[in-house]
C-alpha cells in the first residue's frame, strides 16, 4: 500500500509545485490541487481491494496524500451512512431522497475528513503549529486532530460561532480566540500571526490536502450507490471544499475507468444572506464578489468570500447542476420537519440541502424517480442554541 501522489499543480496557471515540503498557495493566488498518477493507480489497485478494507475513509490510501502510514493522525472518521428521508421525498415528490449523515464524524462534522488528512499531511511534513479561521466546526476538528498529532494548533473564530465549536477547540487544548467579525476578519488576524510567527497556515483551501480528506465523501458514494450515482447532489457550500473534492473524486474515479456513465449534477446551497457564489453564477461570472453584510444562522456557509469560488463554479457548470439559495426561515422549517417526520436531526446547513432538494425538483432539474442524494455536513446535537422548543413540566399525573 502506498501514496500515488506524484505532485501539486495549480489549476490556474497550471505551474507544478514540491508536495515534499510544507506549501500553500500558488504564486499566481489559486489554490492547489493534487495529482496522482492514476494509470499506475487503476493498473495495480481493485475497487475490491478498497471494498475489503475496514470502513473509514484511509481505505483509499493509494489515492491519498500521505506517505508513511505511521503519520496517519485517525479518529475513525468517514464510512457514513446513506439513508432515505421518505417522507420528506414524499412531500417533495422525490421517490428516491437520499442523505449522507456526516454528522457521525468524530467532532459532528465532515470538518473530520479535511483535518484527519491536512493534519496527517502537516505532521509527515514536519508542521510544529498549525493556525486558522474557522465559522466553527474547522476549528473544533483541526483542534481534534492537532492534539492527537501533538501539534500546536491556534483557531480564530467569529464571536457569534456556535458555542459548541468554541468549547470544543477549548476543550482540545488549542490557543482558541474571538473576533468581532466573520470568518474574514478572523483570516485577517491569523494572517497577521502567520507573518510575524511562521505558523503553518491551514485556512479553507490554503493547503492541499484538506480537500483530499473531503473528497472521500464522492469516493464512498460511488462505493455506497453500487448501481450508479445520484442524478443530484447537493451541498450546503460555504468554501466549497466539500463539493470541489467530491467533484475532484468523481472526475479522478473516471479517469481510472472506475466510473461509468453520468455523473451527478453538483447543486450548490446557499443562504439567501450570504450566496457570494450563487450570485456569481446567476450572473454567469467565474469568481465571486465578497458578499457585504452576510448573516444567517447557518454557520458553516457564513463564508462571504471563498477562495476556491472559481472551481466549485467550474464544477456546478460543468456537470449541469445549479446554484440556489434558501432562506433561514425555510431552513428552520425543514430542519424541524425533517427530525419530526424522518427522525434525523440534522445541522441548519444540511437543512438547507434538503430544501434545495424540493426546489431543484420544482424547477425540473430531477425528476421524481431520480436519486438525489443531500449532504448532512453536521449533527444537529451541535446546535443546542437554536432547539428553541422546551419540555412540559409536569403539573399533574399523566
Ligand atoms: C464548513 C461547513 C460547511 C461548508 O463546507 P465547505 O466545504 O467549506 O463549503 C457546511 N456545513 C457545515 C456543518 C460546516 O461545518
Ligand atoms: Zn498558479
Amino acid at each position: 500500500m502506498r501514496s500515488y501522489i506524484t505532485g501539486l499543480e495549480c489549476p490556474k496557471c497550471k505551474k507544478k509545485h514540491d508536495f515534499r515540503k510544507l506549501t500553500n498557495l500558488c504564486e499566481c493566488g489559486s489554490p492547489l490541487l493534487v495529482r496522482y498518477d492514476l494509470d499506475a493507480l487503476s493498473r495495480e489497485v481493485k475497487p475490491s481491494d478498497w471494498q475489503k478494507r475496514p470502513e473509514g475513509l484511509w481505505r483509499y490510501r493509494e489515492l491519498l496524500p500521505v506517505l508513511d502510514e505511521k503519520n496517519i493522525v485517525s479518529l475513525g472518521e468517514g464510512g457514513t451512512p446513506v439513508f432515505p428521508l421518505e417522507e420528506m421525498g414524499k412531500k417533495y415528490g422525490l421517490n428516491k431522497l437520499l442523505v449522507k449523515d456526516e454528522g457521525m464524524n468524530p467532532t459532528g462534522t465532515f470538518k473530520a475528513r479535511g483535518a484527519s488528512v491536512g493534519v496527517s499531511k502537516a505532521k509527515e511534513l514536519g508542521a510544529q503549529t498549525i493556525a486558522m479561521p474557522t465559522a466553527g466546526n474547522a476549528g473544533a476538528a483541526w483542534a481534534a486532530y492537532s492534539a492527537r498529532a501533538g501539534i500546536k494548533m491556534i483557531v480564530a473564530m467569529p464571536e457569534d460561532a456556535p458555542a459548541t465549536t468554541q468549547a470544543e477547540c477549548v476543550a482540545y487544548g488549542a490557543d482558541t480566540y474571538l473576533v468581532d467579525g466573520l470568518i474574514s476578519d478572523a483570516g485577517r488576524y491569523v494572517r497577521q500571526g502567520v507573518a510575524k510567527h511562521g505558523w503553518f497556515e491551514a485556512a479553507t483551501l490554503k493547503e492541499p490536502y484538506r480537500i483530499e480528506g473531503k473528497k472521500t465523501m464522492g469516493l464512498e458514494i460511488w462505493e455506497q450507490l453500487p448501481h450508479g450515482l445520484p442524478a443530484a447532489i447537493i451541498y450546503p457550500t460555504g468554501g466549497g471544499v466539500g463539493l470541489i473534492g467530491m467533484w475532484k473524486a468523481f472526475l479522478e474515479l473516471k479517469a481510472m475507468g472506475w466510473l461509468k456513465g453520468e455523473l451527478p449534477k453538483m447543486v450548490c446551497v446557499q443562504a439567501e444572506g450570504c450566496a457570494p457564489i450563487v450570485r456569481a453564477y446567476r450572473e454567469g461570472k467565474d469568481h465571486a464578489e465578497f458578499f457585504q453584510g452576510a448573516h444567517t444562522i447557518a454557520a458553516g456557509v457564513r463564508v462571504p468570500s471563498a477562495l476556491g469560488d472559481f472551481l466549485v463554479l467550474d464544477a456546478v457548470r460543468s456537470s449541469g447542476g445549479t446554484a440556489l439559495t434558501v432562506s433561514d426561515e425555510e431552513i428552520l422549517e425543514t430542519w424541524k420537519e425533517t427530525a419530526e417526520k424522518d427522525g434525523a436531526l440534522i445541522c441548519p446547513e444540511g437543512a438547507a440541502a434538503v430544501k434545495a432538494a424540493q426546489l431543484i425538483r420544482d424547477m425540473g432539474l430531477v425528476g421524481a424517480d431520480d436519486t438525489v442524494l443531500v449532504l448532512n455536513t453536521g449533527a444537529g446535537m451541535k446546535y443546542t442554541e437554536l432547539m428553541t422548543g422546551k419540555a412540559k413540566k409536569v403539573t399533574e399525573p399523566f
